[in-house]
């Protein structure tokens, strides 16, 4: 039994070891991917239901790793935020956004805001303000075509929360609480927040046909929206029977594969160039 403890102990050290060997090498793959520049951002539409014409757009960071392929944000996110080099990814994604927004616009094509999403600690930076500020300068981009997604967790700290907020709305870009209703902010201080528009998560809408009190809560969040002046948009909308509850219940936006996935920039001006034509 001693020596089955013994080796338990030496696997138990060589898993240890290869998972900080995996993290390290996550992290030097991360360092080289911003010098490379293999990251991509995708952008999917967010559309009115009543007229279908395209009102936002979020830009979505992928990952093309030159041995592994692509690499989906949820497998390298995470990481990023703990080691911190989220935030130079996350400046890279601001501009990046930026940038090729305003490029449509400079091509005549429709002028449709973009939403990125920030990272806590982008969120946590005193300088965030200035270096949001920096990035419109610098790309020319009207902050009116800027909107700015942060989580329910991201607004723990309440009273950071509303100043960082505020310092934003400064700016005059939009902000928007992404995977509404999937954190425990309370419903007091939402009325406090500076924000624009709420984004209700995916998972309620997925079985909202299934399940009703994830019916109730999409309908409930829709009209406690409408009372607090804010706009609302439905993630993760597959379905027309998603699409018509949504649309039944007063919710007038949308995103989500029913839709369109997420698509390369190429693909999405040529999507921005349909719509000037038709
Ligand atoms: P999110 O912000 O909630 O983004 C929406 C996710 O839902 C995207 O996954 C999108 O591809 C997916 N999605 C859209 N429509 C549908 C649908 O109809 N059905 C289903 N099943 N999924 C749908 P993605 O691109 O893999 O991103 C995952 C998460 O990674 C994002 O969740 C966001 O939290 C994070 N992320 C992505 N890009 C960035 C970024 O540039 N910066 C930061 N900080 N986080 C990012
Ligand atoms: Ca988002
Ligand atoms: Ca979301
Ligand atoms: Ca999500």
């Amino acid at each position: 039994a001693k020596e089955n403890g013994k080796s338990d102990i030496q696997i138990f050290n060589s898993e240890m070891r290869s998972v900080s060997l995996q993290k390290l090498q996550l992290e030097n793959d991360l360092r080289r991917a911003i010098t490379n520049n293999e990251f991509v951002l995708h952008y999917q539409p967010q559309v009115e239901i009543e007229s279908g014409q395209i009102v936002g757009m979020e830009a979505l960071i992928r990952w093309n790793h030159p041995q592994k392929g692509f690499i989906p944000p949820g497998d390298f996110i995470p990481f990023a935020e703990q080691s911190g080099l989220i935030v130079p990814i996350s400046e890279w994604v601001l501009h990046e956004a930026c940038q090729q927004n305003q490029a449509w616009q400079d091509a005549g094509l429709p002028k449709v805001p973009v939403s990125v999403n920030l990272s806590s600690r982008q969120f946590l930076q005193h300088n965030l303000k200035a270096k949001v500020d920096q990035v419109l300068q610098h790309t020319g981009l009207a902050p009116q075509f800027l909107e700015l997604e942060i989580t329910e967790s991201m607004t723990m700290d309440v009273e950071h929360a509303i100043a960082s907020l505020l310092e934003l709305k400064q700016l005059g870009v939009q902000v928007s609480i992404d995977d509404f209703g999937t954190g425990y902010s309370s419903l007091s201080y939402l009325k406090r927040f500076p924000v624009d528009r709420l984004k209700i998560d995916r998972s309620f809408v997925r079985d909202i046909m299934e399940d009703p009190s994830d019916a109730a809560i999409v309908a409930t969040i829709i009209s406690m929206t409408r009372h607090l002046n804010l706009k609302v948009i439905a993630e993760g909308v597959e379905t027309e029977e998603q699409l018509s509850f949504l649309h039944r219940n007063q919710c007038h936006e949308v995103q989500g594969y029913w839709f369109s996935p997420p698509l390369t920039a190429d693909k999405m001006g040529s999507m921005l160039r349909r719509i000037t034509c038709s």
